[in-house]
């Protein structure tokens, strides 16, 4: 069976291995069992669904929830040749009983359905008058109600158990935790299923949380090394949205806008143009992502905090779909906290669900102070252990240093104790930093035992401080009022000096760009291959209008770059690329060949028996020695001497070789044939020659007598 399906990954898929544990799962749902599939996005959960759907004899059935994510998967599959349809609401009453023949004619090998269409009892009927030989039910955590994207309709999918019992069923998912895993194997009855589960790690992505400063001019540095790459940034408000789409587009970056305030044309048509364009960054609120299947999102910024792991770790999860380099960056500040907890206190909801989102906001600012290594914490937070530190986050590669905050925090303790509990960070690190301004002046917090006590440490120490000991809960911000500090219980042990306090050094911008240049996603292609990597997304990008599909459709760009890096220069070449199956080697197999080896002549140096060929070729075909020095763009001298080499070796003859007059080749080869014997050098006719013919042509001349003669 494995055997089939390596056969199928590499004719159909055009890859030439199977990923973590997809073979094994393959394996199982091939052999018609039943499987319980936990992936992370981008694992490659599709492939374990439609490779046993290959291998099986009749349809496969899949359940997918968003009309998006169906028509990619369906144009993805027509690209590879595999007969797939999604019958959904836009379909006309025409179409759809023309898919039905289709169907029933056993025409197709994949169905996609909503749920609520496969639910209603005439499709079930339908369906069991085929044969339908595997269901995969995909976002299998849309059954779970504790989740974001609970889907009542999900709920009816149990039913599938008794209705077609003999039929293997695949549930797949990339929501990790426990609780929903259980949900999903209790209302789909997937008791008996076999479990897979894989790692969460996404080790493609750099993650980096930055303190906010001048959150914009921190943004554009950052975008400012990912030119012409996609992305998402992300903010809290719609507002906000709108300002720094705005704001992007006025420096220069190609930006576009979505939250749910926007008339739904422009929202479907900005997120069509991110699917479909090249290098478009999308400002959104989290209103935007959910069915977002785009592989080749570079990177994904957050201006503001997400409100949990969960979220943070899904929203970040849409970058580098491909397993190419990704970056998640984020700048957070206690702004953000302020921002959040006042959102929280004013939500609807019972004081125990405010409790548990708190405690989920408090794990996040935790991962934003984090000094360990940001994956091993994040990973740690799903109940995953990560051995050793990454390696690929900022506190790996800055090597982010602790201090002894003890003191300093007793003394900004102090400072909000004895002001009253109720100012803001600003004033309080006047008070501390003893600067006598009228507010200071105004309230007499000049007369203060803390009024300047705190010279020793700059402002924005100071500032970093408070925002830890805020993350941390030592002080809580007031939200009924002004959100000032006070001081919370937490904080007694500490200011009772029987504890110490180490906390997060950060560090200043200019050390990070220092620390650890540019990021991995930023050097995806070398500045000596943008030239032939643009060309080749050009052809993509026209094959892909042609077709009306997004470009990765037709190849994702960890093909095109294989290609880049790998330069086939035959179809066979071309076909073992990974992700070139047959049916579009077929397709586009000898277009890409084309660029790229056009691409090779004009931008890396050709290799001195490729020149040689190339001028071989080039002279059979007719061309002068001055039009292929000009070709193969070097002197003609160079030209002279090789075509001189080639006819000493026979490969060309003379007609071939030189441009000249009949009779003014007869008298250079009689001046050559005049003496007795051996040929005279070079230099002894030339003289008769000089300003008649360039010397290179004597040599030439004299090269192809000495090889016929064998002299
Ligand atoms: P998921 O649904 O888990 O997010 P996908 O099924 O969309 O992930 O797969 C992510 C990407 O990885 C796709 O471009 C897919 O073609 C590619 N991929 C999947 N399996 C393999 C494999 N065995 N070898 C190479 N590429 C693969
Ligand atoms: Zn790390």
């Amino acid at each position: 069976m494995l055997e089939q399906a390596q056969r199928v990954l590499k004719d159909v898929f055009g890859y030439d291995s199977f990923r973590g544990r997809q073979a094994a799962i393959i394996e199982c749902v091939a052999n018609g069992g039943d499987a319980l599939v936990l992936m992370p996005t981008g694992g490659g959960k599709s492939l374990c669904f439609q490779v046993p759907g290959l291998l099986r004899p009749g349809l496969t059935v899949v359940v997918s929830p968003l009309i998006a994510l169906m028509d990619d998967q369906v144009a993805t599959l027509d690209e590879l040749g595999v007969p797939a349809a999604a019958l959904n609401s836009t379909l006309s009453t025409e179409q759809q009983r023309e898919l039905a023949g289709r169907l029933r004619r056993g025409e197709l090998k994949m169905l996609y359905l909503a749920p609520e269409r496969l639910v209603q009892p005439r499709m079930l009927d339908f369906l069991r008058g085929l044969d339908v030989s595997l269901f995969a039910i995909d976002e299998a955590h849309c059954v779970s109600q504790w989740g974001h994207d609970f889907r009542p309709e999900y709920l009816q999918l149990g039913q599938l158990a008794e209705l077609f019992p003999s039929t293997p069923r695949i549930a797949l998912t990339a929501t990790a935790d426990m609780r929903t895993r259980e949900e999903i194997v209790q209302r789909l009855h997937l008791q008996g299923a076999e479990r897979f589960l894989s790692s969460f790690d996404r080790p493609n992505i750099f993650y980096r949380i930055v303190p906010k400063e001048s959150p914009r001019k921190q943004l554009m540095a950052f975008l400012g090394e990912r030119r012409g790459n996609a992305g998402i940034v992300y903010c809290l408000s719609r507002k906000k949205v709108d300002e720094t789409a705005a704001y992007l587009c006025e420096q220069g970056f190609p930006a576009l806008a979505y939250h749910a305030g926007l008339p739904a044309e422009t929202r479907a048509a900005n997120q069509k143009r991110f699917l479909n364009e090249e290098g478009l960054i999308m400002v959104a609120t989290i209103a935007f992502g959910m069915g977002i299947d785009k592989p080749n999102v570079r990177f994904v910024a957050h201006l503001d905090l997400p409100k949990s792991l969960e979220a943070y770790y899904q929203e970040t999860g849409r970058a580098g779909r491909d397993g190419l380099p990704a970056d998640a960056w984020m700048a957070y500040g206690l702004q953000d906290m302020v921002m959040l907890k006042q959102m929280l206190q004013n939500s609807e909801g019972d004081e125990r669900h405010k409790r548990v989102e708190q405690h989920k906001l408090d794990a996040m600012l935790a991962l934003c102070e984090e000094t360990r290594c940001r994956r091993q914490a994040l990973l740690a937070y799903f109940d995953e252990i990560l051995e050793q530190p990454c390696g690929h986050c900022d506190n790996c590669v800055d090597n982010v240093q602790t201090w002894d905050a003890t003191e300093p925090a007793r003394q900004a303790l102090s400072a909000v104790y004895r002001t009253g509990q109720r100012y803001g960070v600003g004033h309080l690190v006047d008070v501390l930093l003893g600067k006598d301004n009228e507010k200071v002046r105004s309230f007499g917090h000049e007369r203060l035992a803390v009024f300047g006590v705190g010279k020793g440490t700059d402002e924005a120490q100071w500032r970093s401080l408070f925002r830890q000991l805020v993350a941390r809960g030592l002080v809580d911000i007031d939200l009924e009022g002004y959100g000032g500090l006070r001081l919370s219980d937490t904080c007694r042990p500490l200011l009772r000096g029987e504890v110490t306090l180490q906390l997060r050094r950060d560090l200043k911008p200019q050390t990070v760009a220092k620390t650890s240049g540019g990021s991995p996603a930023s050097q995806l292609v070398r500045a000596e291959e943008r030239e032939l990597w643009e060309a080749l997304r050009v052809l993509r990008r026209k094959l892909a209008e042609e077709h009306s599909v997004p470009p990765y459709v037709i190849f994702p760009d960890s093909t095109l770059l294989e290609m880049l890096r790998s330069q086939p220069t035959s179809l066979s070449e071309m076909g073992q690329v990974s992700g070139v199956g047959a049916r579009k080697l077929e397709r586009y197999g000898q277009a890409f060949l084309e660029v790229l080896n056009a691409g090779e002549a004009s931008t890396a140096p050709v290799p001195v028996t490729d020149l040689r060929h190339e001028l071989i070729s080039l002279a059979r075909a007719g061309m002068t020695p001055a039009q292929i020095a000009g070709q193969l763009d070097c002197s003609e001298k160079n030209v002279y001497s090789l075509l001189a080499e080639a006819l000493g070796r026979q490969e060309l003859s003379l007609e071939q070789a030189l441009d000249l007059p009949e009779d003014l080749l007869m008298e250079i080869q009689d001046a050559f044939l005049d003496g007795e014997g051996e040929l005279p050098p070079v230099t002894t006719i030339s003289p008769l020659f000089a300003s008649r013919v360039p010397e290179g042509v004597l040599y030439c001349v004299r090269a192809a007598l000495a090889a016929e003669f064998e002299l």
